[in-house]
């Protein structure tokens, strides 16, 4: 069952009530939760003062009057008849303009008795000032009735108070009220009244009410006509939400006359208790009582004992704090309130890439054609991949060095991944990769000079080539051959056989496009290491002379032109040489400041960095499209199983389990990776990517050495991006599957990242390897109490992971070394507690960075809920890894079983907020296009945004 809170926001039934309570110090209270409140509070009572000022009042309530009653309890002055009728009309309309704040809308409102003025100004009938007048014609048309009669209380039942009326045998007493089953009021003049309280002995009990005048009785027939004589000058608007008239006894339709409706209350009885008969409501349903005294709260209780019912003028001021902060994460999206919610939210994941560079490359984008592309043949789609990279190049602002603007590169990839994963490879490639290199490398090299400005300017699209087929870990171990001839300065670059293909885009081969090329240099036969060299590979008419390219090999889950390159015997001058700092004299003799072929290697691949930015920030970008795709959905979505009939998808405990942890993978991730982005753009930003390279962390692959953090975030990052968008595919049954609506290619871009960029697992392996080699820290420590929903403890549990896996490697690794065993025996037995080494460094990172952008969170409520889903995220780690965390005396058994539990409460919790997390992380829908992102049905939504075939009428079918 979802919260009464929820339900406040979904479906609530507002009550308004005629007059009764003592209205001293009705909003003082409330006034007090804060400053909005007291600001919204402080609007209405000046405008109701304004239009009291200009009413005709044959006793004028003074101006301040109704503020002073309303907000001090202490109030000492008499309160004169049209006083408290006053202020329990400003009362009620304060409250609901209150409740509006923070998104809180009825859906139904019940009027009793007179509260019908306010609950019609509530209805968008009447305005504020219109509402006032309605009161003060009221107070007006009973002036001289006042004394004359009262009304009072009968606890029975509508068949106990007619037959005591029988009893009493006054043809002047009427029932006037039925608030309950056993809650009557009677009306009538004071003598009948005195003659009912007479009888009351064996009777049901009477209580005398502070009633100034007899309503709701037949006898008032001049007051009501001088009532709607005045209600006349009114203007009354159509009714924007359903009203019921406990008067009336039914909804008040368009057609209807207000005013006589009002007038109506003075001389008929209000029957409430049939209001809440008719009304339909459910266990979700909470009727909001917007009286001061809670009394209609307790007859919704009295009459709908299952009901949810909330009196916010009785609660004390922590009740309706709490109420209102938990409202503010529930408001509309429209509310000023949410809006800072949301906000707030926003900026927390925003990272390195401010809202304004986003703005910047959604402008950029905007007038680019990125539809979505089903149906169309392979090599379409291809070339039309890099039409759109050139149309994107060119809608760059003139002269924009993206290197020079990491940020924009960043939003760009952002953007790109979410709304064309296809053309964000193409980019990646591009900038990443080529760009990137050239950038490095060009030094005073005109050529390469030349190669850049012709991928910057569009002219000129590129491939980028390290991988070979022939064998596993061919990165580093690249047999592509550079020969250096010194007669004439120039290189022969070969490929020796097939296991040397190139693994690369190049499958559209008639277009200008930039290969660069590691290959392995040789001089005299010798091995001086991979270089990268820069030269056309292609132009309209085809492959330039030498190279071979293949038709594309084909990758489904992220289409691009893949296939495979050949070289030849081409020539290569020497400009095409990407030395950097390196050179060869005239002599023919290499100088190279770094010393070893691996220490060139690691510093050809400088690129690859730039695209371990760009894919993690994109795959963010991508779970946090699916997961607002996937809650929404869910949120959307009615079920039908038995035990909860027409409920959303997203009220059950299974989808929110998994939606919500896809949400706390998808932030954490999100905090770890923005962390990571944060260095990679200052080096960026200071050109200081490195210059030097160490090769120590070299064992599997490359990617390590490079840089190992970020390294290690793109791999983490592409694991948990993966499964976040599994599950979310998996939680949309059929319409998770379909093509339109992204999630696959979503999972398809983290998949490939899996290996694009470097192979994940051994980028896991090498940090492994490396931080085995270096000197352990002193164990963490922990003096707190262990408490599963403390940071410290959380830290220390992971830490300590950290810590004993790199232990036990260390250990066992030099055990092994002892034995004499040749590096393969090491280390082979220890490859999956190698994995999990990476991954536990890995873990403690992301905690931290997650724990770190907490920290700088203002705003309360974002800190809250961006907190329970740091929470989730961290107690459904521990949760995988609770045996070893068991085994090693860290985690009780106690502990352990308090997990489950936890876990549910804070997917309800979090459950609470959808609305939020999905304005927050989602993307809209121009973005995705996906149709199961439209706010309609989704079965409307996907009928919709396919093309239909219809066949001829059949013959006698309805026209
Ligand atoms: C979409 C996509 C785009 C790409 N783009 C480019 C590009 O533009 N340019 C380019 O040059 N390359 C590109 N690549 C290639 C990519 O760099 C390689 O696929 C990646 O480095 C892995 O190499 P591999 O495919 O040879 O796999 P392998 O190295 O054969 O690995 C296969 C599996 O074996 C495991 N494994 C391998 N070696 C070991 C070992 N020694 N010990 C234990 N386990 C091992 C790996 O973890 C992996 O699971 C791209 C790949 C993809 C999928």
């Amino acid at each position: 069952m979802s919260s009464p809170l929820v339900s406040l926001r979904d479906n609530a039934i507002f009550i308004f009530p005629g007059q009764g309570s003592d209205p001293r110090g009705g909003l003082a209270t409330l006034h007090g939760t804060s400053p909005q409140v007291a600001q919204r509070i402080e609007e209405v009572l000046g405008a109701i003062d304004d239009a009291l000022n200009h009413i005709e009042q044959r006793r004028p309530i003074a101006s301040g009057l109704i503020r002073q009653v309303l907000l001090d309890p202490d109030h000492k002055g008499g309160l004169p008849v049209g006083v408290p009728q006053m202020a329990a009309f400003a009362a009620s309309v304060a409250l609901a303009e209150v409740l509006e704040l923070f998104g809180v809308c009825p859906r139904v409102i019940i009027a009793q008795s007179l509260g019908e003025i306010a609950a019609m100004v509530c209805a968008g009938a009447l305005t504020l000032a219109d509402g006032a007048r309605a009161v003060c014609a009221l107070n007006n048309a009973f002036q001289d009735q006042e004394g004359e009669g009262t009304m009072v209380l009968v606890v029975g039942s509508e068949r106990e108070t007619l037959t005591l009326l029988e009893t009493v045998r006054r043809p002047d007493l009427v029932l006037a009220c039925v608030n309950a089953p056993r809650q009557c009021l009677v009306s009538g003049p004071n003598k009948a009244i005195e003659a009912l309280m007479k009888q009351a002995p064996d009777g049901p009990k009477i209580l005398r009410l502070d009633a100034p005048y007899a309503s709701h009785h037949p006898g008032q027939v001049s007051v009501a006509e001088r009532f709607l004589a005045q209600l006349r000058a009114l203007s009354p608007g159509s009714i924007r939400v359903p009203l019921y008239s406990c008067v009336a006894r039914r909804m008040y339709h368009d057609k209807d006359d207000l005013p006589r409706g009002l007038a109506d209350c003075v001389i008929k009885p209000a029957h409430l208790l049939q209001a809440l008969q008719d009304i339909n409501s459910d266990a979700q349903t909470v009727f909001v009582d917007l009286g001061i005294g809670g009394g209609l709260s307790r007859c919704v209780y009295a009459t709908l004992p299952l009901a949810q019912a909330y009196a916010p003028l009785v609660q004390d001021a922590a009740e309706l704090m709490v109420l209102f902060s938990e409202l503010e994460f529930r408001a509309g999206a429209d509310d000023p309130l949410t809006d800072r919610t949301i906000r707030g939210l926003v900026e927390a994941i925003e990272g390195a890439v401010s809202n304004e560079t986003s703005m910047q490359a959604a402008q950029i984008l905007a007038g680019l054609d990125l539809s979505h592309r089903i149906g169309l043949a392979n090599l379409e789609l291809h070339r039309g991949t890099y039409a759109r990279l050139r149309a994107l190049i060119k809608a760059l602002p003139a002269n924009t060095r993206l290197f020079d603007e990491p940020g924009l590169m960043l939003a760009l990839s952002q953007a790109l991944g979410v709304g064309d994963p296809s053309l964000f490879i193409a980019f990646a490639i591009q900038y990443g990769l080529c760009v990137g290199t050239l950038i490095e490398f060009e030094q005073d090299n005109p050529g390469a000079i030349r190669l850049r400005q012709a991928l910057e300017s569009g002219e000129k699209v590129s491939a980028y080539m390290i991988t070979e087929i022939g064998g596993s870990n061919s990165q580093i171990a690249n047999r592509t051959e550079a020969v250096f001839d010194p007669a004439s300065r120039s290189f022969t670059l070969h490929t020796p056989d097939n296991g040397a293909l190139k693994f690369t885009n190049v499958g559209i081969s008639d277009q200008p496009k930039i290969g660069v090329v590691c290959a392995r240099l040789k001089m005299d036969g010798r091995d001086c290491g991979v270089y990268p060299f820069a030269f056309d590979i292609s132009d309209h008419r085809g492959p330039r002379p030498g190279v071979r390219l293949s038709s594309p090999a084909e990758i489904p889950l992220v289409p691009f032109d893949y296939g495979l390159a050949r070289f030849d015997h081409v020539h290569l001058p020497y400009c095409a040489w990407l030395s950097g700092t390196a050179s060869i004299d005239e002599q023919g003799v290499l100088h190279d400041p770094l010393s070893h072929p691996d220490e060139r290697l690691v510093r050809t691949l400088v690129a690859p960095a730039h695209v371990w930015a760009m894919a993690a920030i994109a795959m963010c970008a991508v779970a946090r499209a699916s997961v607002g795709l996937a809650l929404s959905h869910s949120l959307r979505r009615s079920t039908m199983a038995r035990i909860g009939a027409d409920v959303s998808l997203l009220s059950y405990s299974t989808q929110r389990r998994a939606l919500f942890a896809a949400l706390a993978t998808t932030y954490v991730t999100t905090c770890q990776v923005n962390h990571e982005v944060e260095g990679w753009m200052q080096r960026v930003r200071e050109r200081t990517t490195r210059r030097t390279a160490d090769a120590s962390a070299l064992t599997w692959a490359p990617w390590s050495s490079a840089n190992r953090s970020l390294a290690l975030s793109k791999a983490l990052c592409t694991w948990a991006v993966e499964q976040v968008i599994s599950e979310c595919r998996l939680r949309c049954g059929v319409a998770g599957d379909l093509t339109l609506n992204r999630f696959m290619e979503y999972e398809g871009l983290a998949h490939v990242f899996n290996d694009a960029g470097g192979n994940n697992l051994l980028i896991v392996l090498d940090t492994a390897k490396s931080l085995s080699t270096l000197p352990l820290d002193v164990p963490p420590v922990f003096s707190g109490s262990a408490r599963l929903l403390e940071p410290e403890y959380w830290l220390f549990l992971f830490r300590t992971r950290e810590y004993r896996l790199i232990s036990r490697l260390k250990a066992d690794v030099e055990a092994a070394e002892v034995r004499g065993c040749d590096p393969m025996q090491v280390w082979n037995p220890l490859l999956v507690g190698a994995r999990a080494v990476g991954e536990a460094h890995g873990l403690r990172l992301f905690l931290e960075s997650a724990l770190q952008a907490l920290a700088v969170v203002t705003q309360p409520q974002v800190e809250k809920m961006l907190g329970d889903l740091t929470t989730l995220f961290v107690l459904e780690r521990i949760e995988q890894h609770a045996a070893w965390f068991i085994s090693e005396g860290l985690l009780g058994l106690e502990m352990y079983r308090q997990l489950e539990g936890k876990i549910t409460v804070l997917c309800d919790q979090l459950a609470q907020h959808a609305p939020q997390w999905i304005a927050a992380f989602g993307y809209p829908k121009d973005a995705t296009q996906a149709p199961i992102g439209d706010d309609m049905d989704s079965a409307e939504a996907l009928a919709s945004a396919l093309h239909w075939t219809t066949g001829s009428r059949p013959r006698g079918a309805p026209q």
